[in-house]
This record gives C-alpha cells, sequence and structure tokens, in this order.
C-alpha cells in the first residue's frame, strides 16, 4: 500500500508532481539540492493550488491538507520511509543514473522506483540498480496538475505487478494512465517530436510562414498550440535533444532534427525561457509576436 511518496527534483515537473499526491491525500517527501529551490517550488505549489481554489476545483480544507502533507528535504537520507519514489530531476543520463544508484542504497526493499525521463531509457536507469524489476517510467505531462495523461513505461526487466501498481496509482490521482514499452522517445516524444520536426522543416524549407503552419494545425487538426509555438513552451533545446536521442536510438534519417532547429540552439534562441524561439516573448504580455528574424 503506498502512502509516503518521495519526489526528486523540485523543479517545473516535481513541483507539479508533488501537488497531485498531496492534493490526493498522499504524504510527500520532496527533495532538491538546495533550500530556496525548495522554498521556490513551495510557493509555486501554494499559488497553483490557490488558482485551483477560485476555480473551485479544490476546497480550503484540501489545499491545506495538502500543503501539509509536503516535506522538504536536501537529502536522500529521508526517503527510508517511502513505497515509491518519482525522480524528477534535470534530464542528464549520468545525474540519473548517479540519483538511482543512490535512492537504491536507501530505499526499502519493495519501494517502486520511477522517473519521469523524456527520453532516456527506463531499462538503463533500472541497469544501474539492484532492483530492475520495480523501476519503471512515470512520465508526467507539464504542467502536472492540470494535463491528464501519465505515460507509464515498462522497461525490459519491469515486473508486471509493480506496472499495475503504478496504473492504479495514477488512476487514483484522478490522471489516464497509458503503457508503452521502452523504446527511444516511448509514444508521446516519438510522435510529437517528428511532427515538430517537420514544421521547422517546412518553415526552412519556405514552404509556409510560421503564423501559416501553425494556424493549419490548430485550425486545421484542432491543436490546441501549432507544432513551432510548442516547440518554443517546450524548449528548443530539449526538443534537440530529444530528436538526437530518436535519431540515435533508432539510426533511422527520418529522425535527423532540421538544420534550423540546430542553429537556432547554437545561438541560444531556446524559444519561451530565453525570451525568443519561433516567437518573441515579452514577460507579462500574452501576445504572440512572430520573431523578427522569420517575419
Ligand atoms: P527543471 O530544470 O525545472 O528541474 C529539475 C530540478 O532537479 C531542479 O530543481 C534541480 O535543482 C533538481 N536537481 C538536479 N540534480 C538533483 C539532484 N542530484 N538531487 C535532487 N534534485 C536535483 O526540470 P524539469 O523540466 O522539471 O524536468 C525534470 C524531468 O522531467 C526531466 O527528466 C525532464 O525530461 C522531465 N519532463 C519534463 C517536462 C517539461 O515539460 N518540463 C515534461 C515531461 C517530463
Amino acid at each position: 500500500m503506498i502512502k509516503t511518496v518521495s519526489v526528486i527534483g523540485a523543479g517545473t515537473m516535481g513541483n507539479g508532481i508533488a501537488h497531485v499526491f498531496a492534493q490526493h491525500g498522499y504524504l510527500v517527501n520532496l527533495v532538491d539540492l538546495s533550500k530556496p529551490q525548495l522554498d521556490k517550488a513551495i510557493a509555486t505549489i501554494t499559488k497553483n493550488m490557490e488558482r485551483q481554489l477560485d476555480k473551485g476545483l479544490i476546497t480550503e480544507e484540501i489545499k491545506a491538507r495538502a500543503l501539509s502533507n509536503i516535506t522538504t528535504m536536501t537529502s536522500f537520507a529521508g526517503l527510508k520511509d517511502s513505497q515509491l519514489i518519482v525522480e524528477a530531476a534535470t534530464e542528464n543520463t549520468d545525474l540519473k543514473l548517479s540519483i538511482f544508484k543512490q535512492i537504491d542504497e536507501v530505499a526499502p526493499e519493495g519501494c517502486i522506483l520511477a522517473s519521469n525521463t523524456s527520453s532516456i531509457s527506463i531499462t538503463k536507469i533500472a541497469a544501474a540498480t539492484k532492483r530492475p524489476g520495480h523501476v519503471i517510467g512515470m512520465h508526467f505531462m507539464n504542467p502536472v496538475p492540470v494535463m491528464k495523461l501519465v505515460e507509464v513505461i515498462n522497461g525490459y526487466a519491469t515486473k508486471k505487478d509493480v506496472t499495475d501498481t503504478v496504473v492504479e496509482l495514477s488512476q487514483k490521482l484522478n490522471k489516464v494512465p497509458c503503457v508503452v514499452n521502452d523504446y527511444p522517445g516511448f509514444i508521446a516524444n516519438r510522435i510529437l517530436m517528428p511532427m515538430i520536426n517537420e514544421a521547422i522543416y517546412s518553415l526552412y524549407e519556405g514552404v509556409a510562414d510560421v503564423k501559416a503552419i501553425d494556424t493549419v494545425m490548430k485550425l486545421g487538426m484542432a491543436h490546441p498550440m501549432g507544432p513551432l509555438q510548442l516547440a518554443d513552451f517546450i524548449g528548443l533545446d530539449v526538443c534537440l535533444s530529444i530528436l538526437d536521442v530518436l535519431h540515435k536510438g533508432f539510426g533511422n534519417p527520418k529522425y535527423a532534427p532540421c538544420p534550423l532547429l540546430v542553429n537556432m540552439v547554437t545561438a541560444g534562441k531556446l524559444g519561451v525561457k530565453t525570451g525568443e524561439g519561433f516567437y518573441s516573448y515579452i514577460q507579462g504580455s500574452k501576445e504572440l509576436t512572430v520573431s523578427e528574424q522569420f517575419k
């Protein structure tokens, strides 16, 4: 029975994951490298819960209980009482392998170790531990409190009862789990990233401009956001690194990243987080302006 969940990494995804577990009655240990990062995460969770309260999605009582369910910490020592650990630290293979090696030492027997990785092999992460049968992918989407999907990724050795537990748990969080196997990009990014890459190729080859490409996909396919805007939102560096994983993992040239994407990342135009990608972002403004480069 899962009662205590530890979340490693209190960034964009980690604070959202801690938020949903705490909201659904689980005790949460939230771990990051520094106290200021943890304080920032708690401030974000509080703000997001206030938004849910304003919309009538939760009560004041649920908010207060959820916040009191979260304990912050800067070391892995406090993880020994967890039945599930969800790692949502920075997307870096060596870092994740090192984290899994360490948490495997402190986590009690039977504790499930999950990773929220977007692109790193679950089988590879599992091989860093002495319990590969208990390692699984739990790929939440951003923003976690809003998005319904959890892509549950079976590593090569993941045990069936572990998958069943994670599926059931995701449903308890009011999410919809989809079970997939561990191949590059899983399902979400294997399908999304080639679409984004193709949109960038269409721009690069002059087939259409930024606004036209995004409008065709929004109005024609009922996508809430065009692929170029979505790429800016995800981060162009993140898109490039996932395409590299697909390209290398399958050895198929169809996944080769568009040279325009490579150039933009090299030039530091990473999308929303740097203020410019296919669009320009002015803090505080909701208006979507095509970047000067593409006018
Ligand atoms: P982020 O940079 O916002 O947060 C990462 C956090 O990990 C930071 O707070 C950092 O201090 C912390 N961290 C780094 N090393 C650590 C360590 N040794 N111990 C504890 N904490 C450590 O990143 P993010 O966007 O939240 O991404 C986290 C994971 O989620 C990545 O694997 C990413 O691929 C995946 N993911 C991201 C998104 C997204 O849209 N951002 C969506 C799905 C999955």
